[in-house]
């Protein structure tokens, strides 16, 4: 809750001009809050009379003990007709299956969708305890309204302790939708998960410009929620002994509630493999020189059934587009061959490319920071180096892609 002590305010109105949110007004001769106040705090900083303060309402033990489970937004999308789990669902369950275990906590996917629904028992065989189905005509197609309302409708009646997302694009849309309308933390782009002594959430991920790496918490809400992107985390196999347990979940939605309506999905064509699900990635980056230099990459990440990718230092010069950027503000990629030429493996960099199952590094300084992870590292001149690996390489090598 937000507090003005109107003894203290002076009426100076630098918190209504700092408030990103437009929520402070004048009434009458009073500063006071209205419903658009997420409690952000950018009036408490602004304010030179120290007059405001937030009181937020801090759960007991005895209430954050009822939020219990773990829960997976099973996020689907469109094949053949059909609504399946993507990719990252599975790497979500995969680490979910880990932090319930240590909880002693069942593992759910919540699935939300239309009648198209399909392979939701793979779920299961992938780690999930049970899969809670939400299924309505308008959860067909994604949009931001109708999946908020019904997750917070979950949560609430659920009470999960943690609730995890894929940082797709939909993911990122959703998982601050939810947090907000429940009033949660929420972590983004974590890159680990750990349960501590107390049963806490420990969400990692990197800070200050990759820098750090920041341990976060919610102390005091529950479910603790976070984002973690494509390929961090590793699928399990299936078990197919496991057993199916899916739920239907009763869905109250009304078409006035979506302010939103998809006239028409249209997809973007990247001109390059993509490189979220490629086993195999040929990265470039400043060392290479020249942009003509990134061809033998190019025919070599063909050759090997792969695709083209860089660092953020090519992407700003211009070399390849954004799309193909691994790392901290470009993609995290999870091959089993990641090879990197004239990479020098910065920070920033490595948090994208770290899941790689197998790292070959080429580069001309034995320091490179890159050697530190790579399995197999080449010291000298990739422009020189990878032409020739072009010509050895068998012109139908594997051709299989992910
Ligand atoms: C907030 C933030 C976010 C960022 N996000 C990303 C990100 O998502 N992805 C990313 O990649 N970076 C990111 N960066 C930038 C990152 O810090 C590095 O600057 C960048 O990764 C460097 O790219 P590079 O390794 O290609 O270039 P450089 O650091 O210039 O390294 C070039 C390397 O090539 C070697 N070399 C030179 N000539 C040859 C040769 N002929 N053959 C072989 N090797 C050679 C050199 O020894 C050197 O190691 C980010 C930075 C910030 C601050």
């Amino acid at each position: 809750m937000l507090t003005i002590d109107h003894e203290i305010c002076n009426r100076c109105g630098l918190c209504q001009k700092a408030c990103p949110f437009g929520a402070l007004s004048l009434a009458g001769e009073r500063v006071a809050p209205d419903e658009r106040c997420t409690l952000c705090g950018a009036c408490v900083n602004a304010c030179p009379q120290s007059a405001i303060s937030i009181a937020r309402r801090q759960a007991s033990p005895e209430e954050l003990s009822r939020y219990r489970g773990v829960f997976v937004w099973a996020e689907c999308e469109a094949a053949e007709g059909l609504l399946h789990p993507r990719r990252v669902v599975y790497e979500l369950l995969g680490r979910g299956r880990a932090l319930s275990d240590r909880l002693g906590q069942p593992l759910t996917a919540v699935v939300l969708g239309d009648d198209r629904l399909a392979g939701l028992e793979r779920l299961c065989r992938h780690g999930a305890d049970r899969v809670l189905a939400c299924r309505h005509e308008l959860l067909g197609r994604y949009t931001t309204d109708a999946f908020a309302t019904v997750l917070a409708a979950v949560v609430a009646r659920e009470k999960p302790a943690v609730l995890l997302f894929g940082a797709t694009p939909n993911g990122r849309d959703l998982a601050p939708r939810v947090a907000a309308r429940l009033r949660l933390g929420l972590t983004a782009d974590c890159t680990g998960l750990e349960i501590d002594a107390s049963g806490q959430l420990v969400q990692t991920r990197p800070a200050f410009g990759g820098n750090i790496m920041a341990s976060i918490v919610a102390p005091y809400t529950r479910p603790q929620c976070a984002t973690v992107r494509p390929n961090v985390f590793t699928t399990l196999p299936a078990d197919e002994r496991r057993t199916v347990c899916i739920e239907e979940f009763p869905v109250q939605l009304a078409r006035a509630a979506i302010r939103t309506r998809v006239v028409e999905t249209v997809e973007i064509p990247c001109g390059e493999a993509k490189i979220e699900e490629a086993r195999v990635i040929v990265a470039a980056g400043r060392g290479m020189g020249d942009p003509a230099h990134l061809e033998p990459l190019r025919r070599i990440a063909q050759r090997l059934g792969g695709a083209l990718a860089g660092s953020r230092a090519i992407v700003e010069l211009g070399w390849i587009p954004h799309t193909l950027q691994v790392g901290q503000s470009g993609t995290t990629v999870g091959p089993d061959l990641y090879i990197a030429a004239g990479i020098s493996g910065a920070i920033q960099h490595v948090v994208g490319m770290s899941s790689a199952k197998r790292v070959v590094a080429i580069n001309t300084d034995p320091q490179a920071p890159i050697f530190d992870l790579a399995d197999l590292g080449v010291v000298g001149d990739a422009r020189a180096i990878l032409p020739r690996l072009l010509d050895l390489l068998p012109a139908a090598a594997c051709k299989e892609t992910r």
